[in-house]
């Protein structure tokens, strides 16, 4: 029987699939992050990412906004931004197939993002912060009212968030928002080829100075918040399902600046469990979705499609942890580890993040 590795190989392993960028800087403590995350050491020997992995397809979307996106990563200050003008979506949604339109439009500095149901009475808003998040499965939905909500917000959340957008009135005509490829490639390009615009208010991000973390009840799933020296947020995505199972243990870390974001997060898609789907359609979900709409991943690998990249399920993970972390309404300078956590753990981070948010506020008013 082969010889399992010791903890101290295993964290060796772990140290080698840390970004290049992460390499040598102290924030990586990984014996810390090994006892915060028990299932990081079972994975650890197996993980994939990208920088051990080369991409198994390049990526169909050729759209190229990178003279865009010139690599300004690390502004001492940047003011806050609007889209420069109206852009429009339209396509059906995930889970519960309505035809959607969405017109983003500009707004002034501090609105903040803001959702604006146009096909109901007196067209009520739904502010993107978590005092209105609804607990629904599998997505992150926005409500005032029981019909006054908003659904599957986190890729176009994402997209606002990794390009900097600040301030945005949506406009939607239905309860969920439209799925794409089930990336947030499409929201991207089309805010890109509007444009930004700066507002005159500086866009003020809270500087993580301590740790905390969440986890949920049975602590499997756990997102740690630690300082981080550059002046962005980074993400590690620790995705582990299992020793065997049908998606493998993988592991993808990104600094969210909007060239990082758009170039290598914003393409990668959603994906569910061939063994998931009966359940998901008695629930009345993904009815009109078919094996080429959306990334199925069944015992053999993914059924009529291709992946992207190797890792893309956990960088699809990360993509979601900017969209729910975006509710906090503020940017952050800070590192977060997430191991398996999915949307209702990422909401309790952003609840964190909010509420450091004002603890700053008034830190400074006093
Ligand atoms: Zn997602």
């Amino acid at each position: 029987m082969p010889k399992l590795p010791s903890v101290a190989q295993k964290l060796r392993q772990y140290r080698a699939l840390v970004p290049p960028r992460f390499a040598n800087r102290s924030f990586i403590k990984t014996k810390r992050l090994a006892k915060h995350s028990p299932a990081v050491t079972l994975a650890i020997a197996e993980v994939s990412c990208r920088f051990c992995c080369t991409p198994a397809k390049e990526t169909t979307v050729s759209t190229d906004h990178s003279t865009q996106l010139q690599d300004e990563t690390y502004p001492s200050t940047r003011k806050q931004q609007t889209v420069a003008g109206p852009v429009r979506f339209s396509g059906r949604s995930l889970f519960m197939g309505y035809e959607t339109t969405v017109t983003l439009l500009p707004a002034d500095s501090n609105t903040g993002i803001i959702f604006r149901r146009v096909d109901l009475t007196n067209a009520p808003d739904i502010p993107a912060t978590v005092e209105f998040i609804a607990k629904v499965p599998r997505r992150t939905a926005l409500a005032v009212t029981e019909d006054v909500r908003v659904e599957t917000v986190e890729h176009l959340m994402a997209a606002l968030c990794g390009l900097q957008v600040d301030n945005c009135i949506v406009e939607i005509n239905a309860p969920e928002l439209p799925a794409y490829d089930g990336s947030c490639r499409d929201f991207c390009d089309g805010i890109l080829q509007a444009g930004l615009v700066q507002l005159d208010a500086d866009a003020i991000s809270i500087s993580i100075g301590g740790t905390t973390n969440v986890r949920s009840d049975d602590g499997k799933q756990t997102l740690l918040l630690r300082p981080y020296a550059q002046r962005c947020a980074a993400i590690t995505y620790q995705l582990y399902y299992g020793r065997n199972a049908v998606v493998t243990p993988q592991i993808y870390s990104a600094e969210i600046t909007p060239k990082i974001f758009y170039e290598e997060v914003s393409a990668a898609r959603t994906f569910v469990l061939q063994s998931e789907i009966k359940a998901l359609k008695a629930m009345g979900y993904g009815r009109h979705l078919t094996s080429k709409d959306i990334v199925i991943v069944g015992d053999d690998g993914v059924i009529d499609n291709a992946l992207r990249y190797p890792d893309e399920a956990a960088r699809h993970k990360l993509l979601d942890c900017v969209g729910d972390l975006a509710l906090s309404g503020t940017p952050f300078v800070g590192h977060v580890t997430a191991c398996r956590s999915g949307h209702h753990l990422n909401h309790e981070l952003a609840r964190v993040l909010t509420n450091l948010k004002q603890a700053t506020e008034l830190r400074n008013a006093a």
